[in-house]
């Protein structure tokens, strides 16, 4: 296989490695303007909060991650991947009891420890509700993860800084400029929008906002989620977030974020913190939460893989994966990311 990928965020790095594993020759082309990967705070919870449920494929997805993003790191001799504990300040009295009954199934044993007595006395922020802990969680520090994978790729295939230009592509013959290749993998995140062959898609732009702070009264040793997520980074540092701006016309930070985020950490913390850091990004998101991986009704060999949503870091490195054995064993795709589930594209 000789494979052209189009797009170097997390999908585009992860089926890309994938490849490399199987022997392929790939090359990546990014224009080097990454909106969502580099912005994302890349934190891994297999629990959606509220209604305390797993995550679609949480099972699947967790356990893959861990070994994925572990071998980049062993490979490239970094660091970026941090095991986490999310501890969940309850909003009701209803969240609480659904916690408890939770937590004594055999399915949610892995992520949804028992409220202790330590939970019950926790008071370094206000619980009116109680608060419980969520294990296997993670944190990939964005920036430096892809610096590593970029640096996997240029050592065993070719990456390439420059935008990819549809008027010299042949979707037919798959010839990119000069160049022939054997399949070509569109991830261009929300910018699919832009892609001929794939922007019927149904992948809209959620723009979300995040603060840097420093604070020396914000709990470090965990990561405290209410209203918002604070992620400790170290050093006094903490990201918060995030927005969730729906049909995002562009990537710019605003007031009426910051502000948002600050109220929603007012609930946890009484501190005005030092704002160091302020980044906007757009995430790819789908209707039904569900990525779009498949090829193309009519130009056979070319592929998207997309609609990675808020989950990407979680979900990206075993749908890729399974998306290399689709390509090269034959393999199936979970029905539930097929391209054409909600609609015929446009030939
Ligand atoms: C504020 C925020 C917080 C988030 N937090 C989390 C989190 O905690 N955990 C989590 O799992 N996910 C999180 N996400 C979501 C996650 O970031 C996305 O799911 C993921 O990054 C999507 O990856 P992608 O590779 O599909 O798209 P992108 O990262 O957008 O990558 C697409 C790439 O394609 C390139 N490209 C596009 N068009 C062209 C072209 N014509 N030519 C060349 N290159 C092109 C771009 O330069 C870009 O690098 C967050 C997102 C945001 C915005």
């Amino acid at each position: 296989m000789n494979a052209l990928i189009v797009g170097g965020g997390i999908a585009g790095i992860s089926i890309a490695l994938h490849l490399l594993k199987r022997g392929c020759s790939i090359t990546v082309i990014d224009q080097g303007e990454n909106k969502s990967t580099s912005v994302a705070t890349g934190l891994i919870n297999p629990i959606v909060f509220r209604r305390t449920t797993k995550s679609w494929r949480a099972d699947d997805f967790v356990p893959y991650q861990e070994k994925f993003y572990r071998d980049i790191e062993i490979n490239t001799s970094t660091h970026f991947f941090n095991p986490l504990v999310i501890r969940r300040v309850f909003s009701s009295e209803q969240e609480r009891n659904d916690w408890k009954k939770k937590q004594e199934r055999t399915d949610y044993q892995h992520y949804l420890n028992k409220i202790s007595a330590q939970d019950n006395e926790y008071n370094l922020v206000p619980c009116p509700f109680g608060s419980a802990r969520v294990d296997n969680c993670f944190w990939v520090d964005s920036l430096k993860f892809m610096v590593a994978g970029k640096q996997l790729i240029e050592q065993h295939g070719t990456w390439k800084t420059e935008p990819f230009n549809h008027s010299f592509f042949n979707a037919g013959e798959k010839k990119y400029k000069d160049n022939s290749y054997s399949h070509i993998i569109f991830c261009e995140g929300y910018e699919v929008k832009n892609n001929p062959l794939f922007k019927n898609l149904a992948i809209s732009p959620t723009k979300g906002q995040v603060l840097t702070v420093k604070s020396n009264l914000i709990p470090d040793d965990e990561s405290l989620n209410r209203k918002c997520f604070v992620l400790p980074v170290g050093d006094n540092q903490f990201k918060i977030g995030s927005t969730y701006e729906w049909e995002a016309q562009d990537c710019s930070i605003t007031d009426e974020g910051k502000n948002l985020i600050l109220e929603n950490l007012a609930i946890l913390i009484d501190d005005k913190p030092q704002i160091i850091g302020h980044e906007a990004g757009i995430r790819p998101t789908t209707i039904d939460r569900r990525p779009f991986i498949g090829e193309h009704s009519k130009y056979k060999g070319n592929y998207v893989f997309n609609g990675l949503g808020t989950k990407g870091y979680m979900i990206a490195p075993l749908l890729s994966n399974e998306f290399t054995s689709f390509l090269l064993d034959g393999g199936e795709l979970d029905p539930e990311v097929a391209v054409y589930r909600r609609e015929k594209l446009g030939d």
